[in-house]
């Protein structure tokens, strides 16, 4: 990353030289400060009060950090620098007038300018990043008061913006109150970022104004360089979105990440953890119920240990920090390795009798009312059964386990370019670990290490080092050095990896993955929840798990690999297919049409298809009917007139596609508030006729068929609240057979 090509090394010289002749200048003006101020003493003295030179330090301009398409995510403003010389104050009664004028137009505390006012120093920076508003105001303020002048005045100084807030926060990180990057891209990327600082001295008159310019020495302020970044600002969005929607809906306790890859190139295109913070003030605390808490701590230094820690939780990614165990989702690595070593194949078979027995021990499998039986490869992953995968582990070997996930990148870091990366704890010894190890217990790997390994097996079986900048730029937006696909090794051959798409994309067609399914688009998941060992032995808990999802599309050509997972989610039952699938679901119908990927219907999907309602008002009634059959709808007519008045619903609606439009031939739709029902736990059918029969139209979302227990989850408008007649309510179906682990 740091090699530089030949052009650089030339302004690397041309950089050199002008520092030494800068140098030699610089030389010249002490010389001729030191004859002013020491050989011609008395005359200077005489002439000036003590102060005839002026050392200003000059701020560079701090990169621009952007997202793919060039949308500036963190930018650096010109703001100002007020400097007060504390040699020249006269006494405390200055001081605190200086406090009592300037807290206020600054926004900080009496005490704080104060405080810095204390210093005998010839330079006191009293606040950086002074917007220009404020700035006037100061002016007005040194104007008004004679010879102030002489000991207060600004520098131009560079301050960072972060325009959308809490957008991206956990990746780009902040700076702290002197512009250096704490945190995120911004600590990774520092030294490109913030350029190099400059200086200038200069000669002053006894009035303090500035001497001409031959007893001036400049060093210019050197710019930072800019960024542009593989994450999409859309996609990024979408995750965001959809990750806030997953924290509210399940109640999670420790937060929700979410990380979208190129499988192709490991460039990551989104990611994200919620709760966020806003960058631009990182140490204003987010969460009101920590808030709150901390409030109750009496003893001082008790209280700021406390919001010392909760700050670090706030800016912790978890997409890369986070260990726990992979559960299910690792079984994408077992089967993997299973069929690239050869001791499996998809002729293979399982038999699973609820538990396996390992030395004297005996495993379950997750579902607890019963066993799998006899199972084809395809139906194990479908199933997500344990005893399954302890038979894969058991023909795998314990040697073997351990190269593939060392060669899968799981025991070192994957080298992304984000402070924090953490790698778990893996100590795999004994046949038990074996059993377990196989369905993803007992060793922790992180968000950032499974993606990168689940992108191995999608995109042909190479793994790639994951990252984040693509480009960076000099400040006239020239390329300096770009970045892309890098290669770590080949894991598995590529006619493994085109099993495995097909396996996964059978978990999300016909197994637990059921609820990521998305209409017109083939998508390959699996499903993981595990209980935080650790944690509960630690808090006599018996409820803490670890929800995920991981899933990549299409399957015949794959683009883009997702995570999400959930810390803690309280709302029954938790499982990987019940509680994160359909939030992937919800994130890849608006991800794949972004990306490019133009949706495929089969027969089925298009008889279930949404339609938009077609403007049929002024039209005769057969012409009414003609053009709502065209567009595969029913209408039923009501009044007698000649031509249409009134429909329902409005043009534009999108419904389902065996909803009734009524036709009204004279008068228009009667206007009725309607009290929403609960239509939580219903059936598809059952839903559709509740909204029917008092007037209501219905879109669906999540999986519309299914043999399983497909029941509404979601209404877009809650009960008991108004809706008028003929309005469309969007309910979300979930299959609740979907609780495998
Ligand atoms: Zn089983």
């Amino acid at each position: 990353m740091k090699d530089r090509t030949a052009d650089k090394s030339m302004l690397r010289r041309l950089r050199f030289t002008a520092v030494v002749l800068s140098f030699l200048l610089f030389s010249l003006v002490i010389v001729r400060l030191f004859y002013m101020q020491v050989i011609n003493y008395d005359f200077y003295e005489t002439r000036a009060m003590s102060n005839q030179t002026r050392d200003k330090t000059l701020y560079p301009a701090r990169g621009t950090i952007y997202d793919t398409n060039m949308k500036p995510l963190a930018i650096s403003a010109s703001t100002e620098m007020l400097i007060l010389m504390g040699n020249k104050l006269e006494s405390d009664e200055q001081r605190a007038y200086i406090a009592e004028n300037l807290s206020g137009i600054l926004g900080m505390s009496y005490g704080d300018v104060f405080a810095k006012t204390q210093s005998t120093s010839r330079y006191i920076v009293i606040s950086r990043g002074v917007e220009k508003d404020a700035a006037d105001e100061v002016r007005a303020f040194i104007k008004a008061n004679s010879g102030y002048d002489k000991f207060m005045y600004f520098l131009n100084d560079s301050t960072r913006y972060y325009p959308y807030g809490n957008f991206l926060s956990h990746v780009l990180g902040f700076v702290g109150s002197d512009e250096q990057g704490l945190s995120g891209i911004e600590y990774v990327y520092e030294e490109e970022l913030s350029g190099t600082v400059g200086r200038s001295v200069t000669a002053t008159n006894p009035r303090g104004d500035e001497m001409p310019f031959e007893y001036e020495i400049y060093y210019e302020a050197e710019d930072g360089h800019s960024l542009v970044l593989t994450i999409d600002e859309v996609l990024q969005h979408y995750l965001e979105k959809n990750l806030e929607v997953a924290y509210n809906d399940n109640k999670v306790r420790q937060g929700v990440t979410g990380i979208v890859m190129d499988v192709n190139t490991g460039g990551i295109l989104a990611m994200a953890t919620y709760p966020d913070f806003d960058p631009n003030e990182p140490f204003v605390l987010t969460n009101d119920d920590v808030v709150k808490e901390l409030a109750t701590i009496k003893d001082a230094d008790e209280r700021n240990a406390k919001r010392s820690e909760e700050l670090d939780k706030q800016w912790n990614n978890k997409a890369v920090s986070f260990t726990y165990y992979p559960g299910s989702t690792f079984k994408i690595i077992t089967a993997s390795t299973g069929l690239e070593e050869g001791v499996i194949s998809t002729s293979s078979t399982f038999i699973c009798g609820g538990s396996y027995k390992v030395g004297t021990r005996s495993i379950s499998c997750w579902k607890s009312d019963g066993s799998h039986g006899t199972q084809t490869l395809a139906k194990a992953i479908q199933n997500s059964c344990n005893p399954a995968f302890m038979q894969i582990g058991f023909k795998i070997g314990k040697e073997l386990f351990t190269k593939y996930v060392e060669a899968f990148g799981l025991r070192e870091k994957t080298g992304i370019d984000l402070p924090g990366e953490a790698v778990g704890l893996y100590n795999l010894t004994q046949d038990i670990d074996l059993a377990v190890y196989s369905f993803g217990q007992n060793f922790t790997i992180t968000p950032i290490q499974l993606i990168t390994a689940v992108s191995a097996v999608a995109n042909g079986g190479t793994l790639l080092k994951p990252y984040l900048v693509k480009e960076i730029l000099d400040k006239d937006g020239n390329v300096l050095e770009s970045f892309g696909r890098t290669e770590i090794r080949q894991v598995i051959s590529s006619e493994t990896s085109e099993i495995m798409c097909g396996l996964l994309e059978g978990v999300v067609k016909y197994g637990t993955g059921k609820n990521a399914y998305v209409a017109g688009y083939r998508v390959c998941g699996k499903t993981g929840t595990t209980e935080k060992i650790a944690e509960q032995l630690q808090t006599g808990a018996d409820d803490l798990r670890v929800s995920s999802f991981v899933a990549f599309a299409p399957a015949d050509n794959p683009q883009i690999a997702v995570l999400i997972l959930l810390d803690e989610p309280t709302v029954q039952p938790v499982t990987g297919g019940l509680t994160v699938a359909p939030v992937i679901r919800r994130f890849l119908e608006e991800a794949m049409p972004y990306i490019g990927v133009e949706p495929q219907y089969t027969e089925d999907e298009l008889k279930s298809k949404d339609v938009t309602v077609p403007n049929i008002l002024g039209l005769t009634l057969e012409k009414a009917n003609a053009v709502l059959k065209a567009a595969g709808i029913n209408g039923i007519t009501s009044g007698s007139g000649d031509t249409v008045t009134d429909q329902l619903p409005a043009a534009g609606s999108i419904i389902s596609n065996n909803a009734n439009v009524m036709i009204f031939m004279g008068g228009s739709a009667p206007d009725t508030p309607i009290t929403m029902p609960d239509l939580s736990g219903m059936t598809l059918d059952r839903a559709q006729k509740t909204l029917q029969n008092i007037g209501l139209y219905v879109k669906v979302e999540g999986i519309k068929t299914g043999t399983g227990n497909v029941i509404v989850t979601k209404q877009s408008i809650e009960s008991g609240e108004t809706v008028k007649y003929g309005d469309v309510i969007i309910i979300e179906l979930s299959d609740m057979d979907q609780r495998a682990t």
